[in-house]
């Protein structure tokens, strides 16, 4: 990797950003990053731990006990908030490119995602002066009472490197919105953008110790941060097992939790949808980012008369799709992040074959030149499967979809909620009557009706059931944030 390619990869050790300045870890230890479609060694990156993340947790304390930013007004936080989101703006290239060297992912996608997330820092930038309370009519003599809104102080965060940009931005900016500090913890796998935009932040006129950035590793940083007693809100997003964790470390100071965990999300079509776009969509539902989304359409549900054509036609799609670098903007597929995800994904291929299933298209990684540089799975679409199988319960977290034929909208319904997860869910049909029966049946935080994955600043998501507590995005994500008082006043 030549420095020429990012102006962030200098051959410089990448330090933590702890109270607005760049430090050594503690301990003075590194770990690499490596772009996953070529195995280049991108930046040494300091490796925090659980001193560290004491340091930082100091650091977002006194900024909120003492420092400037919880005092200042809603319309300076705005204003800051709104910098922000120009300088990301402007540095979109920059950005889109960090991710997609360190995560693999398709340059259109990283750069499409950087658009999306500067709307949600200026959707945040308006909640910041919109906040408020309530004043209240108790059925008590000569008593007047209001609720105020107060930031909940120091947050944790946890992330993990699907979207790093995404998932950084996700953060920060309900945190600044509300007048709260922040510890982030990267994912060891991508913590570049996270720390270019710490790096930003300051940049905007984000006071010091309002936003500290620690990569390191889970069970280490991670753990410390989940566990640390003066953190007063987590929020992670990540997989179950990890999620787990977070709940019993947050037990030592009972600090709040946000919850973002994984899905096994179905998308159901009905033979009357309009399949030309059913189609596509279908196949974008599983494989987008290779697969590596939370609410990806893994379970396609297809009405049994047309499931083995469609499950034809959503392969032939996928056999279209472009795959490669991400930095080539004509791919539509980058590689999987690790050598570990890869070995993880080909396991659950490899599972379902041996249980019954029939792989109608991929299924194999690629290899020769110049696949084995890196981790290029293909889309793969499986059939002939049933509902108990590994490969269909649990979440694979990379391009493999299961089609799964059913006979009426009852069972569709049942065998779709059969799930610990509830993230996302599609429904494609032309009967409206059906589609808003669905989306009322349905036991997922969001579903889409003859669309999949939509995402608005405006509009929460968030799961039930084990996909996690809580919501992102929306005015729910910002009243996390914040604690309600109420104050009481005697009036005569
Ligand atoms: P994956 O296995 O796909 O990496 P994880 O849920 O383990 O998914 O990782 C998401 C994030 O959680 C990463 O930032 C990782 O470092 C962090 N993490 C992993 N284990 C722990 C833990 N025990 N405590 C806190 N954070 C953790």
């Amino acid at each position: 990797m030549s420095s020429t390619e990012h102006p962030f990869l200098d051959g410089t050790v990448k330090r933590l950003l702890i109270d607005g300045q760049w430090c050594e870890a503690r301990t003075g230890r590194t770990f690499e990053s490596r772009n996953p479609a070529t195995g280049d060694l991108l930046a040494t990156i300091a490796e925090g731990d659980a001193a560290d993340i004491d340091r930082a947790v100091a650091a977002a304390r006194r900024a909120f006990e003492s420092g400037p930013w919880p005092r200042m007004l809603p319309a300076e936080r705005q204003n800051i908030l709104l910098r922000l989101a120009d300088l990301l703006d402007a540095r979109c290239e920059d950005f889109a490119l960090l991710d997609t060297l360190d995560m693999g992912s398709p340059i259109r996608h990283t750069q499409g995602s950087v658009g999306l997330l500067a709307g949600v820092l200026r959707y945040n930038a308006g909640m910041a002066r919109a906040l408020h309370g309530e004043t209240l009519h108790p059925s008590v003599p000569d008593m007047f009472a209001a609720t105020v809104k107060e930031p909940v102080g120091v947050c944790g965060a946890i992330i993990p490197w699907n979207g790093p940009l995404w998932a950084t931005v996700l953060k920060v900016a309900p945190v600044l919105a509300t007048g709260c500090t922040l510890v982030l913890k990267p994912a060891e796998d991508a913590s570049l953008s996270p720390l270019l935009f710490g790096a930003l932040c300051l940049e905007a006129g984000v006071p010091p110790g309002v936003i500290n950035v620690v990569p390191g590793h889970g069970a280490t940083a991670g753990a410390a941060l989940a566990a640390h007693l003066d953190v007063d809100k987590m929020s992670f997003t990540g997989s179950e097992v990890t999620g787990r964790k977070i709940v019993q470390a947050s037990a030592g100071n009972l600090k709040r939790l946000s919850l973002e965990l994984g899905g096994k999300s179905p998308n159901i079509v009905f033979a009357d949808a309009d399949l030309d776009a059913a189609v596509p969509a279908a196949a974008i539902a599983a494989f987008a980012n290779s697969g590596q989304v939370c609410s990806a359409g893994t379970r396609l549900f297809v009405e049994r008369p047309i499931a083995e054509a469609f499950a034809a036609e959503v392969a032939r799609f996928a056999a279209n799709l472009r795959i490669g670098d991400g930095r080539d903007p004509e791919t539509d597929l980058g590689p999987l992040v690790s050598a570990r995800q890869m070995s993880r994904v080909a396991g659950y291929i490899d599972g379902a074959r041996a249980e019954g299933a029939r792989v109608v298209s991929g299924g194999c990684r690629m290899s020769g030149a110049p696949w084995d540089a890196g981790y290029f799975m293909p889309p793969t679409v499986l059939a002939d499967l049933c509902d108990e199988m590994q490969v269909v319960r649990e979440e694979v977290f990379g391009p493999v979809v299961s089609v799964l034929p059913f006979d009426t909208a009852e069972e569709a319904v049942r065998r779709a909620n059969a799930t610990p997860f509830g993230l996302g869910a599609g429904v494609w049909t032309r009967d409206l009557a059906r589609a808003h029966r669905l989306g009322r049946a349905l036991r997922a935080g969001s579903v889409w009706v003859n669309c999949y994955n939509m995402i608005d600043p405006a509009v929460p998501s968030g799961g039930y059931k084990a996909s996690g507590y809580g919501r992102e995005y929306g005015t729910l994500h910002l009243e996390e944030h914040l604690q309600v008082k109420s104050l009481w006043f005697r009036t005569a």
